[in-house]
């Protein structure tokens, strides 16, 4: 996992502070979060308001240097970020109250990997997406 300051570096903008809360927070979550889930998380963790236009923006942004990974949970239009790392997860996600886990998939991956390498295809990291019904709403 990349540190925050190591990735700040990275980037050839000025980092504005708003802009540094958002990746800070995106930072505290391990599990892909909404637009409007990160706003709460800001204001929670730096009692700072970031209005949602201004957070797409930002989003946008970090999109755009391909610092994030999106993901579209189906018939469902909100989009869900998180950060880019080294580190291969697969999110388990409820059907019913939509709740993200993830967990590190590492056998899944070795073996990914390996049948990616027959195609001659390097595998840097992936997402995967299952989709299931969690223990709460299970009970
Ligand atoms: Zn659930």
């Amino acid at each position: 996992m990349l540190s925050y300051d190591s990735l700040v570096k990275k980037l050839d903008f000025k980092v504005s502070t708003k802009q540094s809360l958002v990746i800070k927070a995106l930072f505290l979550t391990q599990n892909p979060i909404s637009a409007k889930g990160l706003k709460k998380l800001v204001k929670i963790n730096f009692n700072t308001d970031v209005s949602l236009p201004t957070m797409y923006k930002i989003l946008q942004t970090l999109e755009n240097l391909q610092m994030l990974y999106i993901l579209h949970i189906k018939h469902k239009k909100t989009k869900y970020y998180q950060l880019k790392s080294t580190k291969s997860y697969s999110h388990l996600v409820c059907e019913v109250c939509q709740k993200f886990t993830s967990f590190l998939d590492k056998d899944l991956n070795e073996e990914l990997k390996l049948s990616l390498c027959k195609e001659n295809f390097i595998l840097l990291n992936h997402r995967i997406l299952l989709y299931g019904v969690c223990k709460e709403c299970n009970g």
